[in-house]
C-alpha cells in the first residue's frame, strides 16, 4: 500500500499542495485530476522526494518511500524532459537497468532481455538506435513507458501521459496499465483532462492545492465537486 498523509508543499512560500492525503492498493490505477496548476504534478515530485515538502509522510508497504526509490519507476510530464539530449531509445531503456546493475558495471545479459523484450512490448523494438529526439511524441511516451517497465518496479506514476500522443499508444499505454495492476503494481496516473483515463481508472483523486475528493468515479465526478475543481467551465462534461 501506498500511504500519503498530510503532505503540504511551499514554493518560496506560497502554497502549492495542502493537507494531501489518501491510500492508494496493489492493483489499483489511481488518477489524480485536477485543472491545470492545481498541484498534480507537484504532488508526485513531493511523494518521491524531488522536491521537499514542508509537512508529510509517505510510506510505501509500511515504510519511508525514500528509502525504496528502487521499487518506483517515475515518468516525467513530457514538458519537463529535454528530447535535445543525445541519447538512443535503447539507452534511454537501459538507464533503467542502472537502479539493479550500477552506473559502472556493462549491462547483463538479463538487463539486455528485459530492455529488449519492454521495447517489444510497446512495440519500440525496430526503433531502438534512433535518437530519442527524432521519435513522434506518442513513440517518445511508449520509450518513456518500456523504461518503467524495464526498471521492474513496484509503484509506477505517470504524469500526463496521454498528452500529444496518438491512438495506437494510447491503447498500448491501456494494455500494460492493465498487465501491471494484475500483477499487483500500484500506478498512479496523472491527468488534466477528463477523459479515457477516468473509464479505467479504480480510483479518484480530484485536487486543486487541496483535496477536493476521493473514491469512485461515481463519488468523486459530481457537479459540486467539478465545480470546487475546475470553476464553471466544467459543467459541459458527460461523465457517462
Ligand atoms: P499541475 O501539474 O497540476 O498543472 P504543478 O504542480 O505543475 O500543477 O504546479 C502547481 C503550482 O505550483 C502552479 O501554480 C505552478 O505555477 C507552481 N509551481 C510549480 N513548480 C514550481 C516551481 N519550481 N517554483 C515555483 N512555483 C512552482
Ligand atoms: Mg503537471
Amino acid at each position: 500500500m501506498l500511504e500519503v498523509n498530510n503532505l503540504e508543499v511551499d514554493y518560496r512560500g506560497v502554497k502549492a499542495l495542502e493537507g494531501i492525503s489518501f491510500r492508494a492498493y496493489p492493483g489499483e490505477l489511481l488518477a489524480v485530476i485536477g485543472p491545470n496548476g492545481a498541484g498534480k504534478s507537484t504532488l508526485i515530485k513531493a511523494i518521491l522526494g524531488l522536491i521537499e515538502s514542508e509537512k508529510g509522510v509517505v510510506k510505501f508497504r509500511d515504510r519511508t518511500l525514500k528509502k525504496q526509490l528502487n521499487s518506483v519507476a517515475y515518468v516525467p510530464q513530457r514538458t519537463q524532459i529535454d528530447w535535445d539530449y543525445p541519447i538512443t531509445v535503447w539507452n534511454v531503456v537501459m538507464m533503467a537497468r542502472t537502479v539493479h546493475t550500477g552506473w559502472f558495471h556493462s549491462p547483463s545479459r538479463q538487463s539486455k532481455e528485459i530492455v529488449k523484450s519492454a521495447l517489444e512490448r510497446v512495440g519500440m523494438g525496430e526503433l531502438r538506435s534512433r535518437q530519442i529526439g527524432e521519435l513522434s511524441g506518442g513513440q517518445q511516451q511508449r520509450v518513456f513507458l518500456a523504461r518503467a517497465l524495464a526498471q521492474q518496479a513496484d509503484l509506477f506514476f505517470f504524469d500526463e501521459p496521454f498528452v500529444g500522443v496518438d491512438k495506437k499508444t494510447e491503447a498500448i499505454m491501456f494494455e500494460v496499465f492493465e498487465e501491471l495492476k494484475s500483477a499487483g503494481k500500484i500506478l498512479v496516473v496523472v491527468t488534466h483532462d477528463l477523459g479515457v483515463t477516468l473509464r479505467k481508472c479504480d480510483s479518484l483523486l480530484l485536487i486543486n492545492k487541496k483535496l477536493i475528493a476521493q473514491g469512485s468515479l461515481h463519488e468523486v465526478i459530481t457537479s459540486e465537486n467539478l465545480k470546487l475543481a475546475y470553476g464553471d467551465s466544467v459543467l459541459l462534461f458527460n461523465p457517462k
